[in-house]
């Protein structure tokens, strides 16, 4: 699976925790983030990451388009509610596209969690299950 990883500065710590935490299941598969997250993930996990620009350089966009194109799977969004980000209409739209294309969304961590024992289990089957209602 192709997996997506965004955390905005004071939730990057926690998203550092689940990498490490769950690093044997993040490396079963494909990574990919934003620049500053996947360098921090990078760094502490050892795992591959490919990265793209930071978020507010146009990272998420880059990200929303491979959702766009089908080329996401699953996408772990730390979002700060705490904090105003310059990129906001970014980080709105990222979100809104993983619903469009019901891409698994996890913005904190408790969800994160619930995730990767989904994937863990193999339970993460919903392009398999969207295929057959089609
Ligand atoms: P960053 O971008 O990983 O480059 O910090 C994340 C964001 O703020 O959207």
């Amino acid at each position: 699976m192709k997996i997506a990883l965004i955390a905005h500065d004071r939730k990057k710590d926690n998203l550092v925790q689940i990498a490490i935490a769950y690093q044997h299941i993040f490396a079963e598969h494909d990574l990919f983030a934003t620049g500053t997250t996947g360098l921090r993930i990078s760094e502490a996990t050892g795992l591959p990451v490919t990265r793209f620009r930071s978020g507010p350089l146009g990272g998420d966009q880059q990200i929303g388009a491979m959702i766009a194109n089908n080329e996401m799977d699953m996408v772990f969004f730390f979002r700060d509610p705490l904090t105003a980000q310059p990129h906001e209409p970014d980080v709105t739209a990222l979100v809104r596209l993983c619903d469009l294309y019901s891409v698994p969304l996890a913005t904190n961590m408790g969800t994160a969690e619930i995730l990767l024992k989904g994937l863990e289990e193999g339970l993460v089957d919903w392009r398999l299950i969207q295929e057959r209602r089609e």
